[in-house]
């Protein structure tokens, strides 16, 4: 068995490991890709240390850097269930979609999360041409620029308001016919002169001219009229979904499917800890990812010294 088996290798799970195996302890990595989200990132200009890199090129190195550590790395492996040890000092269980079931002494969770897309022409066309989901990451690319934020939740809001104060001006589009975000976050909007906000706007396509966004066209739902606003870029703002459903009934989430943490990393399963995307630590971006994850598996090996010899 494993001391530690990380599951799920994207910037949270990759620290884990690198953390774990440092200990001299025998560490697996189960994951479906290694690299997470951040395979899918062009521009990442706010990993610290590093003005400028690509996704593909920070995988990369996250993967030689885990491959220094004989940590036992198993791609294309999606775990579809955890059975928790029954005693402690006992083993858990992970089951893999493949049939395998792998033990370890202390498990660490990080399968990361998704953004909900809005499933609209054009979207997946200019993803990373003007389509984004991150308003931390992506913000300053738009600079001077006109953009559209699609949801008028919190996140939707919050992320209208951050951009506010970078970009030239702000179209912010919702559904229904009032803002679900909270109120102190709607009247901070309110006050913002670059907003205008669209209610009743189904959004049904993201324009562009070939190579990048040029606009964005919705249906106003009360007038029954399609419209289209001139923008460079769409953050899509409609929820971001952790993939835990795995692990319900086993661990506590909270209500938007998020695997509970303390501020050690630890579940509310003994030796059980989560770090990244995946869990109910706030905000969600790659130095934050790491930093949780090096610190779920320092809890981990807090853990094991504690347990009696197997
Ligand atoms: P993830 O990166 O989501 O990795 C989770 C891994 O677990 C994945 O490899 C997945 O395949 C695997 N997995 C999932 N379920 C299972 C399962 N059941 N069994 C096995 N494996 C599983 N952040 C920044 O800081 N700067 C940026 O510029 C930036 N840009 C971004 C751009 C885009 C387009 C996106 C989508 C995100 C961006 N982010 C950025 C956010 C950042 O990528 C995430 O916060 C970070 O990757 C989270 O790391 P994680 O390890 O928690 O999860």
């Amino acid at each position: 068995p494993f001391d530690v088996l990380v599951v799920g290798g994207g910037p949270a799970g990759a620290a884990a490991a690198i953390y774990a195996a440092r200990k001299g302890i025998r560490t697996g990595l189960a994951t479906e890709r290694f690299g997470g989200q951040v395979l899918d990132t062009l521009a990442i200009e706010n990993f610290i240390s590093v003005q400028r890199t690509e996704g593909p090129k920070l995988v990369a190195q996250m993967e030689s850097h885990v491959a220094e550590y004989g940590v036992d790395v198993m791609t294309l492996q999606r775990a579809e269930a955890l059975f928790p040890a029954r005693s402690p000092g006992g083993l858990h269980e992970v089951r893999l979609e493949s049939g395998a079931t792998l033990r370890a002494r202390s498990v660490i969770l990080s399968t990361g999360a998704r953004w909900r897309s809005l499933g609209v022409p054009g979207e997946d066309t200019y993803r990373n041409r003007g389509v984004t989901y991150c308003p931390h990451c992506d913000g300053p690319l738009f600079k001077g620029k006109r953009v559209a934020v699609v949801g008028g939740g919190n996140s939707g809001v919050e992320a209208a308001i951050d951009l506010a104060g970078v970009v030239a001006h702000v179209t912010l589009l919702e559904f229904g016919d009032q803002l679900r975000a909270d109120a102190v976050l709607q009247r901070k909007l309110r006050s913002l002169s670059n907003v205008t906000v669209l209610l009743n706007a189904q959004t049904t396509a993201i324009d562009g001219d070939g190579g990048k966004v040029d606009g964005l066209t919705y249906v106003d739902r009360a007038a029954g009229e399609t419209r289209r606003v001139h923008v460079e870029g769409v953050f899509v703002q409609i929820g971001l979904v952790p993939n835990t459903d795995w692990l319900r009934g086993v661990l506590d989430l909270s209500p938007h499917g998020e695997i509970e943490v303390d501020a050690h990393g630890r579940t509310s399963v003994p030796g059980v800890f989560a770090a990244g995307d995946a869990t109910t630590t706030p905000f969600k971006q790659i130095v934050i990812a790491m930093g949780e994850g090096s610190k779920a598996s320092l809890s981990a090996f807090d853990h094991l010294i504690r347990m009696p010899a197997s």
